[in-house]
């Protein structure tokens, strides 16, 4: 491509400018985004950001974080979603300015909720961490004078004279060590934690802290200007949810999944209701697996246990004249008679499959939406069993189902975690018998299919490649969030339309 001069200095200036907005691949986010963006980038960019921080979860939990693995998995993925992976890179001011972006959106999206905040604090936290790390240390030292952090180097005779002193007082630091390493006079309110860690040699006010502890520090400061930043925005988010074209876009965001839709089903009608028992035992998640188990024992659900049941059955493909059987089968085994049934119940279940009401073909809960949103009450069976059953109970449960004790021991820790995700990935390995499930969990419907493919030894796995090609950013139908840039969101009239179907399951 041609420039004439002109064009090549406005080329140049532009691309000086770029990188004076962005001097390096990392950032403590201390200043909101000011550009104007479409509501289509606005939803890519926090999509892709939320696969990120999902992996970065994922990965925490699997693998330490200074091995090869972890990091080989890490890199690969912010290559995959064009986040900056290379410190050095001077042409990627595309990555920096997504990196930056996305991380004030799902700052906006995540301060809503002390859950949401605690899981978004944690992932950034580690995602920071590894890139950081991975910096040199030419860079490292850019980088903190950049966020005003910049440290006083102790010059070599100072290090000799106390050479004694800083081998005693860190711990791992021979004499031949501390002459090695570099070591940085740190002011004591930044070096609280290696302080009272009895990590460091102090005199005369300051901490005396060896380069391999600065990440220590760094960290810490990043995690509080960035847990005091979401508080702010939490307070602030008043005035932003009356923006009607974000509103709907934040909401969705923090309840989102980034997979498969399963709205769209090829496997419609493949199942036979005698099949659904087998099959809750084998192939669901425990969420349903338990809504199954309630049905079956006391011929009822509550409003809630049937919205979440009755789509997941949707999804792994359930036709409307299947599930009004299937469910009716069961009510009028208990208190409900036909005719109650035909007027209370079935209109609700065609409401389902967009055959009443305003006809929105309604999608199948997310693990994010039934693990954020209405929490079971008293009687109630739905909900994810890893966040909203007591562990005791839950230990219960999993021993009912031989989970190995040292399997459920791992359960419950992810669960103590909050991963709750992670937790019922683990539950799939264990049922399954598989060490490594090889995909991050999402969705229940997501975990049916995975478990169908792994059982029937892979047959399905052409189709449901196939199937999973209409991946959230490409089939906005309902779950994702509506990328166009009209106002009104597709979500969002979707979930005013599930709330307004409380009307018709006022019988519980
Ligand atoms: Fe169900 Fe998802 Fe919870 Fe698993 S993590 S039990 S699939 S809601």
């Amino acid at each position: 491509m041609q420039f004439s001069s002109r064009e090549r200095l406005k080329h140049a200036r532009l691309a000086g400018d770029r990188r004076e907005q962005y001097p390096h691949s990392l950032q403590f986010y201390l200043e909101p985004p000011t550009e104007s963006i479409s509501l289509a980038e606005f939803e890519s960019f926090a999509v892709d950001r939320l696969k990120l921080l999902k992996v970065v979860e994922n990965l925490g939990v699997s693998y330490v974080r200074t091995t090869d693995i972890y990091k080989t998995k890490l890199v690969a993925e912010l290559r995959k979603l064009k986040f900056p992976y290379k410190a050095l890179a001077e042409d990627d001011y595309e990555a920096r300015r997504k990196d930056h972006i996305s991380h004030f959106i799902l700052r906006l999206a995540y301060c809503q909720s002390e859950d949401l905040r605690r899981w978004f604090l944690q992932q950034e936290m580690d995602l920071f961490r590894y890139r950081f790390n991975e910096l040199t240390e030419s860079l490292m030292q850019k980088f903190l004078g950049h966020v005003n952090l910049s440290f006083e180097a102790v010059g070599e005779d100072l290090k000799n004279e106390l050479v004694n002193e800083l081998s005693s007082s860190t711990p791992g630091f021979t004499v031949t060590k501390v002459k090695e390493q570099m070591f940085y006079k740190v002011g004591l309110a930044d070096a609280v934690d290696l302080f009272r860690a009895r990590r460091v040699f102090i005199k005369d006010g300051f901490a005396y802290v060896p380069f391999k502890e600065i990440d220590v520090i760094v960290l810490n400061n990043y995690r509080t200007k960035l847990s005091k930043a979401l508080a702010l925005t939490a307070r602030s988010l008043p005035s932003i949810q009356s923006d009607e074209r974000l509103q709907p876009l934040l909401k969705h965001l923090s309840h989102s999944y980034v997979g498969p839709d399963y709205s769209v089903q090829k496997n419609t009608g493949k199942i036979s209701l005698e099949q659904i028992d087998a099959l809750s035992v084998k192939s669901f998640p425990l969420c349903m697996r338990q809504l199954h188990r309630t049905l079956r024992d006391s011929h009822h659900l509550r409003h809630g246990g049937r919205m979440q049941y009755g789509l997941f059955l949707k999804g792994i493909g359930l036709t409307l004249e299947q599930a009004l059987e299937f469910w009716k089968k069961e009510f009028i085994r208990g208190k409900v008679d036909a005719d109650k049934f035909d007027k209370g119940y079935a209109y609700s279940i065609r409401h389902n499959y967009g055959k009443e009401g305003k006809r929105t073909d309604y999608t199948p809960y997310s693990c994010m939406k039934i693990i954020m949103s209405n929490p079971p009450g008293q009687g109630d069976y739905h909900g994810c069993p890893f966040r909203h059953s007591d562990p005791e109970l839950l230990k219960q449960k999993l021993q009912s189902y031989k989970i190995p004790p040292s399997g459920i021991t791992q359960i419950l820790e992810l669960v103590k975690g909050m991963h709750y995700q992670l937790a019922c990935q683990k539950y799939f390995e264990l049922t399954h018998d598989v060490d490594d499930i090889g995909f991050s969990l999402n969705h229940p419907n997501q975990y049916f299919t995975e478990s169908q493919k792994l059982l029937s030894g892979g047959r399905e796995l052409k189709k449901e490649l196939n199937n999973s090609g209409n991946f959230q950013q490409k089939n906005n139908s309902q779950e994702s969030i509506n990328s166009s840039s009209t106002p009104t969101s597709s979500n969002a009239t979707a979930d005013t339309e599930l709330e307004g179907l409380d009307a018709y399951f006022t019988e519980d």
